[in-house]
């Protein structure tokens, strides 16, 4: 740090200089971000300082944010549902296993499966393969074992390989309403029957598909209504058009929350059930703002928008013979193209384009945001023929 602060100008300069450097949305294809809707912008800025760490101060946003979980609660069926607006899907994930594990490490069945002398055996939970790294922390941090279930052929979890992997050391299922690499639906409703019959937790990750799946014409069960659902992780950041960090956990039941109660004896409240301890009260306000202002309306027509573009992209994909490795159900494209990391890179070093690579199967992956264009689909479809061709 200088010993003498620099003029505001040298700092916005400065600024200046770095934003310059960063990428515009308008080149990135790879992304589930994207520019967050202008009144959401104006929220956040407008509250700025307010920290949901210590709610007591912050009584105004705290409202807010309930308001939000129940208007969230209610879009996945469960308007009661609990919870709290987190950093993001990884952190709700964290926090939502978390839950399974600790009322699986208090509950009798737990306990009597303990042979004399044993304190601990490790638990477990069943992720389909597609699961987002995230679940890879949560092992780490929660030591949990992670027993990753297989795929089919349309890289739907196989209901068969979840199965053969629970066992009495089990926590629960997670499954996933819109996979990161391929923006597939895991078979819900099975899955949530086999977590009714065995009587174990069930988180679904809805952080990229939450604010999709209820918006698109097709409609698919993967919410609260169904009964083996406890949790529910869906990020307003991504889709919502809210500002970065916003996500939110929902529990079916309030003891999945109170499991992961901390005392905070020197702030205005005396208990947390969140995994930071201060919190951004702007991405609750601008959370607020974007979803009250859009309403059910707003992301039919923003998701039906994205939809379009993405069979305009596919048809044009079509034209040059390049196919999607399964037919895309939302706005992500995994692309079948021989040694695709090279095209990636080729992509990236001579057009500026940003794509990314799905791993089993390999493919070339494209996210169609909010921010991409007609324009933008014709301009990189011409660019990778040319990469293609050459
Ligand atoms: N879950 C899914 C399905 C995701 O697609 C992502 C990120 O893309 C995450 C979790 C992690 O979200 P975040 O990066 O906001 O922590």
């Amino acid at each position: 740090m200088n010993e003498t602060g620099l003029s505001e100008e040298k700092i916005r300069n400065i600024l200046n200089d770095s934003k310059g450097q960063d990428l515009k949305y308008e080149r990135v294809l790879s992304s589930m971000c994207t520019y967050p809707h202008r009144i959401a912008v104006q929220a956040h800025m407008q509250f700025i300082e307010s920290n949901m760490g210590d709610f007591g101060l912050f009584r105004g946003t705290y409202n807010l944010e309930k308001e939000i979980l129940s208007s969230i609660g209610d879009l996945l069926h469960k308007a009661d549902a609990v919870g709290y607006m987190t950093t993001g899907g990884t952190e709700s994930n964290i926090q939502a296993i978390r839950s399974m594990r600790n009322l699986f490490l208090q509950s009798e069945k737990y306990q009597k499966s303990l042979k004399s002398g044993q304190k601990y055996v490790r638990p477990n939970l069943v992720v389909p393969e597609s699961a987002h790294f995230s679940f890879d922390k949560v092992s780490d941090i929660l030591d949990v074992e992670l027993r990753k279930a297989s795929l089919d052929d349309e890289l739907k979890v196989s209901v068969e390989s979840v199965k053969s992997l629970i066992d009495e050391n089990t926590i629960g299922l997670v499954a996933i309403a819109g996979s990161t690499e391929f923006g597939q639906v895991d078979p819900i409703k099975a899955l949530s029957d086999i977590a009714v019959e065995k009587n174990i937790f069930m988180h679904v990750d809805a952080a990229f598909g939450g604010f999709v799946l209820p918006f698109l014409k097709k409609s698919y069960e993967f919410d609260f209504k169904l009964p083996g659902v406890t949790s529910i992780a869906i990020d307003p950041h991504k889709m919502g058009l809210s500002t970065i960090p916003a996500g939110i956990l929902l529990f079916r039941d309030f003891h999945h929350l109170e499991s992961l109660k901390a005392d905070t004896p020197y702030l205005t409240v005396s208990t947390q059930y969140t995994l930071t301890g201060t919190r951004s009260g702007a991405a609750v306000a601008a959370t607020y703002a974007v979803i009250n202002h859009l309403g059910k309306e707003g992301y039919r027509k923003t998701v039906s928008r994205c939809m379009e573009l993405t069979s305009y992209l596919l048809d044009k994909l079509a034209e040059i013979n390049v196919y999607p490795l399964i037919e895309p159900l939302m706005n992500v494209v995994a692309l079948e193209i021989p040694k695709c990391d090279i095209v990636r890179s080729r992509l990236a070093k001579e057009f500026n384009w940003q794509v990314s690579i799905t791993q089993n199967p390999h493919g070339l992956r494209l996210v169609i945001m909010p921010h991409v264009s007609f324009e933008m689909i014709d301009s990189f479809v011409s660019d990778l023929k040319k990469v293609l061709d050459s």
